[in-house]
């Protein structure tokens, strides 16, 4: 198995579909030369004076209509689409005075006029990701799909019929959402300590030369670009820095290659039969419970209050809706339960980098995006976040330490035994595959699969769930003429001792079985 990231990098030029893989390969190698990766920092503002906080909220909202303007008139195939930038933008908006009506300092609206054509930029790139799968999917010429994915790759989609036609279906056009955030760019602020040590951020308002002085619960000054995101009477400063200053950036990979499963109990699986974040399940649950009763105590006062409402005792209704029913507190325990959650599953992710040079795993991302909402369900919408953590600390961690990430069709890898490729169903965490006579740990299976779905001939990352299943029944049909399985064979107890996670079930139970 070591071998397999020789085969992966040199088989992509044959393989269908397989340049997505090969793009990441080659994007974590460029970084193991000094590209630089970027990780967010968040910092937060203790108690603000309402005063400067209700000024902070009416800039931030004069500049979501500055947002609003450009989503209008350049979130379209013709704005942002054609390769507009921001600077031609701000040129047109002064020369015609649009920017006189927002009643906003002339680098509040610019910076913001950039970050929203960025927003949309975004948008777009993740509408071409669709395409792109798209065009795997439809077209079999290999000519044809490099000219088509070159297309796309370089905004050059517009002159395609077909290219133009997906892209119009995928990117729907959206509108401005955020009206509670601020951008400042990096010459605008200063960051200076009173004599306490106490941090003060003090950030252009809506009149020159008139600065609004944030105090900070930090001892770390932010640098760069900042974003601050009013909430709940508090400022959130975002700002990125330099990952390589990280400790855990300076981490090196390991040099194998390992395949991983993401788990409900544990974060990840991998293919040596290790688990991580072993925690993740027990958070997760007692989350969900916690949750579950706040929100049945909540909707029982929430009741009361309308029932008191309707009486005509509105103070009584006013009192509980102020004091029970508030989200500030709500909203910080989520958050802090987020970062626990966040940092079990990096925690995780660098376990497995430890010992990999590449990693092999599921595109995460793919299934669950624009799935929809989850409504009630608490726990099925913990389940889905965290697997676009997953996903994100898999891509940021192998990013940031230099190892590879290659994503794979996960069709069936749950499954079907590793070993005979038959499919069977799993019961609890266990596989019992009735023709090899072994009980696998499913999870350990499943991240084996994974593993070799890297090198494999046939699956590639954008084949669909059915042809996986004929293909899988296949070969199971040609192991089994060609290979009767035997117990005593020495091949299978080599494989046995390479992988103590499976027990082998007793030999009567097998024969009961045929
Ligand atoms: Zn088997």
């Amino acid at each position: 198995m070591e071998d397999l990231l020789a085969l992966v990098r040199t088989s992509g030029g044959g393989r269908i579909c397989f340049d997505a893989e090969q793009e990441q390969v080659e994007r974590a190698t460029s970084d193991r030369e000094g590209r630089t990766v970027k990780v967010t920092r968040v910092a937060y503002s203790t108690a603000l004076n309402p005063g400067k906080y209700a000024e902070l909220v009416e800039q931030a909202r004069r500049l979501g209509r500055v947002r609003s303007e450009v989503w209008q008139r350049y979130g379209s195939v013709a704005g942002v689409g054609s390769g507009l930038t921001d600077r031609r933008v701000r040129d047109w908006w002064l020369a015609a005075g649009t920017h006189e009506q927002f009643g906003v300092l002339a680098n509040a609206w610019k910076e913001t006029v950039r970050d929203a054509m960025a927003d949309i930029g975004a948008n777009l790139a993740a509408a071409t990701v669709q395409v792109r799968r798209t065009v795997c999917r439809r077209t079999s010429d290999p000519t044809e799909r490099k000219r088509m994915l070159t297309a796309l790759r370089t905004g050059q989609w517009a002159g395609e019929p077909f290219l133009a036609r997906q892209m119009r279906k995928h990117w729907k056009r959206g509108r401005n959402r955020t009206h509670d955030q601020i951008v400042v760019r990096a010459d605008q602020y200063n960051v200076a300590a009173d004599v306490r040590g106490h941090l003060w951020l003090a950030i252009p308002g809506l009149q020159r030369r008139r600065m609004v002085r944030i105090p900070l619960s930090t001892i770390v000054a932010p640098t760069g670009t900042l974003r601050l995101i009013l909430r709940a009477g508090r400022v959130e400063v975002h700002y990125q820095i330099d990952a390589s200053q990280l400790r855990s950036s300076q981490r090196p990979c390991g040099e194998r290659t390992i395949g991983v499963d993401k788990g409900y109990t544990e974060a990840l699986t991998d293919s040596d039969g290790d688990h991580h974040g072993g925690s993740l399940g027990e958070l997760l649950s007692s989350e969900s419970d916690q949750l579950k009763e706040r929100n049945r105590r909540r909707a029982k006062l929430r009741s009361i209050a309308n029932n008191a409402a309707l009486r005509g005792d509105q103070a009584k209704a006013h009192r509980i809706r102020r004091n029970n029913l508030g989200t500030v507190k709500r909203n910080r325990q989520a958050a802090r339960h987020r970062a626990r959650v966040r940092t079990e599953i990096f925690t995780a992710v660098h376990r497995v980098v430890d010992k990999a040079a590449t990693v092999v795993a599921e595109d995460l991302a793919k299934r669950f995006a624009g799935r929809k909402t989850f409504g009630k369900n608490v726990n099925r919408r913990l389940a889905a976040w965290t697997k676009g953590v997953t996903a994100e600390a898999l891509t940021n961690v192998s990013e940031r330490r230099g190892s590879a990430l290659v994503h794979v069709n996960a069709a069936y890898t749950s499954q079907a035994c590793h070993r005979c490729g038959s499919l069977r169903r799993r019961s609890g965490d266990r596989l019992h595959c009735i023709p090899c006579g072994v009980v696998w740990q499913a999870d350990v299976n499943a991240a084996i699969n994974i593993l070799q779905r890297a090198v494999d001939p046939d699956i590639a990352l954008h084949t669909p769930h059915h042809r996986v299943k004929q293909i899988l029944q296949d070969r199971t049909d040609r192991h089994r003429t060609r290979l009767p399985v035997q117990d005593s064979s020495p091949a299978t107890t080599e494989r046995r001792a390479k992988h103590p996670n499976c027990s082998a079930t007793s030999n009567r139970r097998k024969q009961v079985d045929r």
